[in-house]
């Protein structure tokens, strides 16, 4: 095995930036073949990639969170685009119901220690699920979010999972995203017209006024906007340089080294 750290994605890291998010997605595609999946919240960011996935004809699967707390319109969403994008969608659940999870350990939603654990426990467990599955899992993250994700790499490593976390819709700004929207008839989470910008489970998640930040309604009850659920590892700690271990030749296709092993 080999081992590949976020340092020594700096510099493929540099190369994608001039990369279109579907010319990452073809990329994507081609070096992991049947170990990537695309993960989705059905939000206006991850309902783009799915898009995206089928203009390109990449095969994979999506895999979707079901914290047993979501929005109806949000299970609708999921529903159409497997439908109408003939997209294979993995649901993932938690362990217990919140009903179950609130009688053992209490309405943890409501502090901001009780957030962490409960996010984890229904959003980032059930994804530990498929680890092994994939090398590498798509995301929708985007630098125009702010916050913490507003130095997100395209290429990062998820030692957790042992795979690559690809977001190739970081350059999209706020614009370019609505335009691709719009012209491609996108399918989007009707929550989005009723000012939701962002959504999340009905428990933490409210409607935002136009003149806040678009995270602002996610943990409203818990202050200052700056809350993740950790279900990506950049938005935690974006920071370190964690290393994951893959085979040499997969390592050499991700960093785009040819391999010539005549002498
Ligand atoms: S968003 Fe709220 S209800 Fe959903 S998992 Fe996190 S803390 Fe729990």
């Amino acid at each position: 095995m080999a081992r590949l750290s976020q340092a020594d994605l700096i510099e493929v890291n540099r190369t994608f930036e001039e990369r279109s998010p579907q010319e990452l997605l073809s990329w994507a595609q081609s070096t992991f073949g049947n170990r990537i999946a695309a993960l989705s919240s059905m939000q206006k960011s991850g309902n783009t990639i799915c898009h995206m996935l089928q203009a390109v004809s990449a095969d994979m699967p999506i895999l979707f969170v079901d914290t047993g707390v979501l929005f109806p319109e949000t299970l609708e969403t999921r529903d159409r685009l497997a439908t109408e994008y003939g997209l294979t969608i993995k649901t993932l659940a938690p362990e217990q119901s919140m009903a179950e999870q609130s009688a053992e350990r209490g309405v943890l939603y409501l502090t901001p220690e009780g957030q962490k654990e409960c996010c984890e426990l229904r959003k980032s467990a059930p994804l530990d699920a498929v680890a092994g599955q994939y090398d590498a899992l798509i995301s929708s993250l985007r630098r125009s979010d702010g916050g913490a994700r507003g130095a997100c790499p395209i290429l990062s490593v998820d030692t957790r999972l042992n795979c690559v976390r690809i977001n190739p819709l970081v350059n999209f700004d706020d614009d370019q995203l609505a335009a691709y929207i719009s012209e491609n008839k996108v399918i989007t989470n009707p929550l989005h017209d009723q000012g939701y910008s962002s959504i999340g489970c009905n428990r933490c998640t409210t409607p935002v006024l136009p003149n806040e930040p678009q995270r602002a309604g996610r943990w409203r009850h818990l202050g200052p906007w700056s809350v993740y659920c950790g279900i990506n590892p950049t938005d935690l700690d974006p920071e370190r340089s964690p290393t994951v271990e893959f085979s040499q030749d997969l390592v050499d296709r991700i960093l785009g080294r040819s391999t010539d092993y005549m002498i």
